[in-house]
């Protein structure tokens, strides 16, 4: 009797498909075959097995299973069940698992070993190589700079048979984390969340806690302890840390490698196929037993995952908008609870929706009230700009650069915050008006002085800034107006000529690399004044830094969607909380043309829990997440008739729920990108109910004609 193998292809097809398994391929639920799909042959997972009509000639076979790590059964059942929370095709999460399987295998390395043999001529050259060798297995040129000799000295030891060299599979090389090894040495309240959360682990089982730590109270060194002790307690454990922002990953790993004398695997966009394939398939052997990265890493094959820390769990970098679209911490309990593993979310300025369910207790609640050791809190200081504004044409007030002179007079760092990249946000013409925008994109150009162009930060269309006003011709007449980071780092040049300034956003860095680099000169010291978007705002350690100063505290408020002035709470407060960290006391300036509004008098007073109960209250008021729940359907098209009539379709068509509101169909926030126009529904359900399902129902039952793409949003951050 022959089977049927149901298959899951990595693309946006609805469900698997059926095929037959040749005689004595003798399959499993997770392996990786060659499926055959019109004339191509794809790379799909099966995910079920069945016994079948052996006579069934119209299923085709499968071509062969491929030599490939299986996918463990928790990761395809993570994959399944986020495809049916996110009201998306199961493929397209399994292409987001599958992202490293598909990549190039690295190359074998070459390492060099000792064979025993002592060297007949022993110099102090060939004694330094001889203990560089001891201490790790490098490739010859890696060692000969490690022993800092020449290439002709380890080459003579080859020669000689003192040395071998050996080709080793990447893979295989992931070292094991040295628990033997001791992290600082906790404080009290460091210790009881520590000891609360092994504790937990403990228990066993799915368990969520919140880590709810001020900036500096050490919430990284206490989940580094609680991964410690998940990786003692079993010999194949596995531990994921997800951060925000591939800066942030760089810090942490580290700090993992700091603490375990083994560098962890990395995963994020920025790690190159034949990188990415080595952490993919060492996390699938249960080689590699630490991961550090961002959101898609989540995605990937843990046979044994047993501890997952979200790191500054607020972010909203955690929700994905394009593609598949998914809100990461909210599916990292979801595989927790999977896999039966401890989760635990960390943050100095937890999102509304975590502070809730700490509230309910359904997730244990792990407070850090202090800095460590003697650090203080910065102190926050409003600047009115209505009462003390800057000269025309500049930015930066004259509290705040009187407050720069002195922290540069003293020695110590100056970072300046401005979550805006470029030079100037708008450009437009002083002759006839006109405002640069994309083309078919209703967005404005932002001039970048670096690169001399104007660039769409929603489509990446970028063009050399013209000379003369493309609308009425008109020649020197483009005007910049408002300040991005390029034009707050010239303003401080101007200022302090003498002073090493530097601007950190992902317009200057263009790789991970260049990201620590920069990191790592802040943290020596050898930067005096960092201007930053919020790629530096956040989690990082800089012992000089003393001041910060918030150039546009009021920039996210504009605009005002539901989480607007909960996310210009936790922004400023991480961005505040970079001030101040190690024995010199911090000071922060804010600058706002605001200052009685609710989030600035809360960070004001460093009253975290009023700003949080007040806005709770509004938030229930309105039956708002986290008291209900929120989805969109975002519809594009290219022709707007066909799009109308989809809407009206659509209006018709929604079902009729208990605790459901459907309002629309609106425009979209951005309603024209690339050419196509941005229509929407915004759906409002009590917390009761299925929102995914009943969203599925909903689309299922609207067919879009070609012209349109739809896209479903749960939880959507903007709107
Ligand atoms: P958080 O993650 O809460 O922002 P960190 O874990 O980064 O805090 O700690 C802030 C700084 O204090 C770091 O430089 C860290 O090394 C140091 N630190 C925290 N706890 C300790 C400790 N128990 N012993 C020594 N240094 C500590």
């Amino acid at each position: 009797m022959s089977r049927i193998a149901s298959v899951l292809l990595p693309m946006p097809l609805p469900e698997a498909f059926d095929y037959a398994e040749p005689e004595g391929m003798d399959l499993d639920v997770g392996d990786q075959v060659a499926a055959p799909l019109g004339p191509r042959l794809l790379r799909g997972v099966v995910v079920g097995l069945r016994e079948g009509a052996g006579g069934n000639r119209a299923l085709k076979a499968l071509d062969s299973r491929l030599d490939e790590p299986r996918l463990p059964a928790n990761t395809l059942e993570f994959v399944q069940w986020a495809a049916r929370y996110a009201v998306d095709a199961p493929g397209q999460p399994l292409a987001i698992a599958l992202r490293g399987a598909r990549a190039p295998r690295p190359k074998p390395v070459r390492v060099v070993e000792v064979t025993g043999a002592q060297p007949a001529r022993p110099t102090p050259a060939r004694t330094r190589v001889l203990q560089a060798v001891a201490e790790a297995a490098l490739a010859p040129p890696d060692l000969a700079r490690a022993a800092g000799v020449s290439s002709g000295v380890v080459k003579g030891l080859i020669d000689e048979g003192v040395l071998s060299v050996r080709s080793v599979d990447p893979v295989a090389r992931f070292e094991e984390p040295d628990l033997s090894r001791q992290g600082s040495t906790l404080n009290a309240s460091q210790a009881a969340a520590a000891a609360a959360l092994v504790g937990m682990m403990g228990e066993g089982g799915f368990n969520v806690a919140l880590l709810d730590g001020v900036t500096g109270s050490g919430k990284t060194e206490v989940y580094l302890e609680a991964a410690a002790a998940a990786l003692a307690a079993d010999p194949t454990a596995q531990v994921l840390i997800l951060l925000p922002e591939i800066a942030l990953t760089q810090a942490v790993i580290g700090r993992v490698t700091q603490r375990f004398g083994a560098a962890p695997g990395e995963w994020h966009s920025d790690v190159a196929p034949p990188a990415r394939r080595r952490v993919w398939e060492a996390v699938a052997n249960s080689r590699c037993r630490i991961v550090v990265g961002a959101r898609s890493a989540l995605f990937l094959p843990f046979p044994n995952l047993k501890l997952i820390v979200v790191d500054e769990e607020h972010d909203g970098s955690f929700k994905q908008e394009e593609g598949f679209i998914y809100q990461a911490r909210d599916l990292a309990v979801v595989r927790g609870k999977i896999e039966e593993a401890a989760v635990v979310l960390a943050s100095a300025t937890p999102s509304l929706e975590t502070l809730r369910n700490a509230e309910t207790g359904r997730y244990r609640w792990l407070r850090l009230s202090a800095r460590h050791g003697t650090a203080q809190l910065p102190d926050i200081e409003l600047v009115d700009l209505r009462a003390t504004p800057p000269e025309p044409g500049r930015w930066l007030s004259p509290p705040l650069v009187a407050a720069m002179r002195e922290t540069y007079a003293r020695g110590e760092q100056t970072l300046l915050f401005l979550n805006r990249r470029g030079y100037a946000p708008l450009v437009l013409c002083r002759a006839c008006g006109e405002r640069m925008t994309a083309p078919d994109t209703d967005s404005w150009l932002v001039e970048h002085r670096y690169s001399g162009r104007l660039v769409c930060h929603l489509t990446g269309f970028s063009m050399l800034k013209p000379a003369a006003c493309p609308h009425c011709g008109a020649k020197d007449s483009l005007v910049s107006i408002g300040p991005g980071v390029e034009r707050v780092e010239e303003e401080a040049r101007g200022l302090f000529p003498e002073a090493r300034v530097s601007v950190f956003s992902s317009d200057t860095m263009f790789d991970a690399r260049e990201a620590r680099r920069l990191v790592e000169a802040m943290a020596d010291g050898e930067i005096d004044i960092l201007v930053a978007t919020q790629a530096a705002a956040k989690g990082h350690n800089f012992p000089k830094l003393t001041l910060v100063g918030v150039v546009d505290a009021d920039l996210g408020l504009r605009g005002g969607d539901l989480r607007a002035a909960e996310r210009t709470y936790q922004l400023l407060a991480q961005a505040t909380g970079r001030a101040g960290r190690h024995d010199r006391s911090g000071h922060a300036l804010l600058q706002t043309y605001a200052p009685e509004h609710a989030v600035m008098q809360a960070l004001k007073a460093q009253d975290r829990d009023a700003f949080v109960a007040a806005e709770m209250a509004e938030r229930e008021l309105a039956g708002l997440p986290p008291f209900g729940r929120l989805a969109a359907v975002i519809a594009s098209g290219t022709d707007p008739a066909q799009l109308d009539a989809f809407m009206r379709a659509m209006a018709e068509a929604a079902p009729n729920a208990g605790g459901v509101e459907v309002y629309g169909p609106a425009d979209a926030p951005l309603g024209l990108i690339r050419g196509r126009r941005r229509k929407r529904f915004l759906v409002r359900a009590d917390r009761g109910v299925d929102l995914s399902a009943y969203m599925a129902t909903w689309r299922a039952r609207v067919k879009p004609p070609n012209s349109v793409r739809v896209a479903i949003d749960i939880d959507p951050y903007s709107f």
